[in-house]
């Protein structure tokens, strides 16, 4: 059996305890044979900002070049709040997105049936909701020079940023979507806004192209940015993965992530280009570290634990294991095991590591 490497880097606030259910977790999959993994631990953040003066170090950096797989909980906090810019907590992740290249962030939107009441969305419309935002994550306006702001001549200010895409980086987020989508329901939306943007017309063109020569198998619709925020309000279940540029994306992966409840329940996968065979990858829940209930127990780990269903998925190849522990999550909520972020008025909730114990019970139930 493949040995898998993972390097867990759990951070700060509720990073360290979401981490800690991730662990079990590891561990069970182990003990039942489903999978055999190497794992190490390192700081990041705040806590390796404590430690080394650096929110990541370069030992640790080597360490998630050498991993097969990151797992990363969450940085940042007030005790760090007047650490300046380049060393705060926050850019020990921007700086291993940058050196793995981490060039494609994937959102699921899933909403549990058990959840539903819990969207701001009416039940029907949510309810079995399962899709996935693959945002262009290193490119773009964020990111596009010139990016200034002048002083005119006449006193007035003018701000610059630039909207720039190569084709090569749209082929490659274009792949990552189509391939993604072979693995799903074999749909793709893409979102851009081709009819007042250039970079809109070379991403449909790109996209188009993409589909045609390697992807004819899979489904594919344009849609305009705009419109498909729109649609993801009107009617979500329509999409399958959405592929969309670092701007749209990191609106449009918002509005979806309203659409399933809480921030506790967002697992994220980035991926990077495949070198010798395997993908970097870096997995993390879409929230961050929490301060007001760190240390508490109060954290819902399930994001948490859906990064490591993601990394199962699609960094190790362990289709079954992913299903099996998607599905420990999907019962355990429809046992009524709730956190406090999920928990309804008047609902009992569990805390973080009592939720990772149901998650456990829960994978044994098969095979009682
Ligand atoms: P946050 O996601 O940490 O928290 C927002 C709200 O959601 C809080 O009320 C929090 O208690 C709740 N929440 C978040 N995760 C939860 C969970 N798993 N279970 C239950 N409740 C949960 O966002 P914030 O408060 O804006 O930021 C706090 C710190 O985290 C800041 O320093 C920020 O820079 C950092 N941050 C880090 C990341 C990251 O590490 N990727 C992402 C976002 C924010």
């Amino acid at each position: 059996m493949a040995t898998h490497k993972i390097l867990l880097l759990p951070g700060d606030g509720i990073g360290p305890e979401v981490m800690r259910e991730v662990s079990k977790v590891l561990g069970w999959l182990t003990r039942a044979g489903v999978a055999a993994f190497e794992t190490e631990t390192d700081l990041v953040g705040g806590a390796a900002l404590d430690a080394h003066g650096v929110p990541l170090s370069e030992d640790a950096l080597g360490r998630a070049k050498a991993a097969d797989a990151v797992l990363f909980g969450a940085v940042g906090g007030p005790k760090w709040a007047g650490v300046p810019y380049a060393r705060r907590p926050e850019a020990g992740l921007l700086r291993l997105r940058k050196d793995l290249g981490l060039f494609a962030n994937l959102r699921p939107a899933i909403c549990y049936p058990a959840l539903a009441d819990a969207s701001a969305l009416k039940r029907e419309l949510v309810e079995g909701l399962d899709i996935v935002i693959v945002r262009e994550l290193t490119g773009g306006v964020y990111f596009g020079e010139p990016k200034e702001i002048v002083t005119l001549e006449d006193g007035q200010k003018r701000a610059v940023d630039t909207q720039v895409y190569t084709s090569g980086e749209i082929e490659r987020i274009a792949a990552v979507a189509f391939d993604l989508a072979r693995k799903r329901r074999n749909r793709v939306a893409s979102a851009e806004k081709h009819n007042v943007m250039k970079s809109g017309v070379l991403w449909k063109e790109v996209v188009t192209r993409v589909h045609a020569e390697q992807f004819p198998d899979v489904g594919l619709e344009h849609v305009l940015a705009d419109n498909c925020a729109m649609q993801l309000v009107r009617n979500p279940k329509q999409y399958d993965v959405l592929v969309t540029d670092n701007l749209f994306g990191d609106i449009l992966s918002d509005v979806a992530a309203m659409l399933t409840g809480s921030l506790g329940m967002l697992p994220s996968a980035s991926l990077g280009a495949v070198e010798n065979g395997t993908r970097r990858a870096l997995y993390e829940p879409v929230h961050g570290s929490a301060p007001d209930i760190a240390g508490q127990n109060l954290a819902n780990p399930i994001a948490m634990i859906g990064s490591l269903a993601m990394a199962l998925r699609y960094s190790f190849g362990l289709v079954e294991a992913a299903d099996l522990l998607e599905g420990a999550i999907t019962r355990t909520l429809a046992a009524g095991t709730r956190t406090r972020d999920i928990a309804g008025p008047g609902v009992n909730a569990v805390g973080t590591a009592e939720m990772g114990e149901a998650i456990l019970r829960e994978l044994d139930a098969p095979a009682r």
